[in-house]
This record gives C-alpha cells, structure tokens and sequence, in this order.
C-alpha cells in the first residue's frame, strides 16, 4: 500500500511539475494559465496528449516537437522530475501519509520551483506566486496552531531583506537586490516561522557566494563581463528546502549548545 501511494505521489508530482512548466512560461509573459492548451512554440501546432504526458513524452520524443523537430528545452524534463522526486522526499519525510504537513509540502516546493526557475529566465520573482503564498502560509499555521510564528516569519525574513537591500544600496551605489527577493523572504517566512527564515537568509547568502561566485567565474572567462547579475531567488529557493526539512535539527543543535537546559 506504501509502495503504490509512493508510485501515485511520484506521477503526481510529475503532473504538477508539467504544470509548473506551464506557469514558468506563461506567467512572466502575461500569458494565460488555461488557454490556449499546450502548442509548440515554434510551429504552434498542438500538443497531442499521448505527447504530453511528464517526463516519458520527452524521453519518447528524443526532446523535439513531433511536427517542426524544434528542440524543446530540457527544462521540462528537469521540471518535472524535479517536482515528482521533491514530491516523494515529502511524502516521505510526512511519514508516508496524506498529511497537512505532505500539503504544506509539496505548496512550498511547487511555489519554490516556478519562482527559481522564472528568476533564472526573466530574472523576476512573481508576486501572483509569493502574495497570495503568504496567506496560504498563514492558513496553514492556523491549523497547525503556530500563526504567531508564522505572522512573524513573514516580519523577519521580508525585512532581513530589506535591510540586506539598504546596505547593499548604500554600499554599492546602486540597487543590489529587487523587493521580489523581499517578498519571497517574506512567504517563506510564512512557511517557516522565523527562527528557520533566519537559516535561510545565512544558508542563502552562502550559497550564492559558493555557486554564484563559481558562475561568475565561469561567465567571465567566456568574456561575458556585462552580464554580472545573479539570481538571488533560486539560491534563497534552495536554502528554504533544506531548511524547511532539516531546519529544526540545526536550530535544536545551536540552542543546546548555548543554551543547555
Ligand atoms: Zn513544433
């Protein structure tokens, strides 16, 4: 019964992540969510739906349409197992059972990958995903009898950020972080309550110097010099996962340490 829960999990979060796909083209380009259905955005043809089932379609298809031969980007494939391998990590960690906390889950997860990867592409993090997720975040913590924690995440990690945001200004000259990374703090903060929102701000900034600064290496010696910007979301993205799963083990370890009951 736990091996076909975990088989359904997986096939639905691959479904989601097909969706997400959906979200991360059209939501930046103002696009709508439900029509046209899925076409090919070289040709226009169609997407027949023996040709747009997650994950197996792109495999089957070699990564091209049917009809033009277009490569499709390997985004889609990355999106989807993305979303079914997140979804099943969730499953697990909630005890294999269809829990709040699996929804709460798998909401965060799916919000977190359509902002990442619409960052990585327009380099903007979509207010109509991190708003109304700041509610949805508050909603749950009412049911799981937190809101205060949460109501302040939501304080903490926004302004984190915007404090981040005034010094970098002040510093460099210019306008080093965008209110959408404000934002985003803000609903995982919601999610999180602000002892983990913390977490991520460090967890986050270290990342970013890590892997950002790699990139930027790697971009530089392509002689791409102009194009410095770096995506914060993704990196503040991936510090909310971990921290959102593995926070209380970090935070638990550094209170006993300096504050032993
Ligand atoms: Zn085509």
């Amino acid at each position: 019964m736990r091996y076909l829960a975990s088989v359904f999990v997986f096939i639905f979060g691959s479904i989601i992540g097909s969706f997400l796909n959906v979200l991360i083209w059209r939501l930046p380009r103002g696009e709508s969510i439900v029509s046209p259905g899925s076409h090919c955005p070289r040709c226009n043809h169609p997407i027949a739906f023996y040709d747009n089932i997650p994950i197996v379609s792109y495999i089957i298809l070699g990564g091209r349409c049917r009809h033009c031969g277009e490569r499709i980007s390997i985004r889609y494939l990355l999106v989807e197992s993305l979303c079914a391998l997140g979804f099943l990590f969730a499953f697990w960690c909630s005890g294999f059972s269809f829990s709040l906390g699996f929804f709460k889950s798998i909401y965060l997860f799916s919000s977190l990958v359509t902002i990442s990867f619409i960052d990585i592409d327009k380099r903007v993090i979509p207010e109509v995903v991190t708003l109304p997720g700041i509610a949805v975040g508050l909603l749950f913590s009412f049911f799981e009898h937190n809101v205060l924690d949460s109501f302040i995440g939501v304080f903490v990690g926004g302004g984190m950020l915007l404090c981040f945001g005034f010094i970098g200004g002040v510093m460099f000259k210019k306008e080093s972080m965008g209110f959408g990374d404000v934002e985003l703090m803000a609903f995982i903060g919601a999610f999180l309550g602000w002892q983990r929102s913390i977490l991520v701000v460090i967890l986050a900034a270290f990342f970013a110097v890590l892997l950002g600064g790699g990139l930027l290496i790697i971009k530089s010696r392509r002689r791409k010099l102009s194009d410095h910007y770096i995506p914060f979301g993704p990196y503040i993205s991936l510090a909310a996962v971990i921290a959102y799963f593995y926070g209380q083990v970090v935070i638990d370890f550094y209170i006993n340490s300096f504050f032993p009951a």
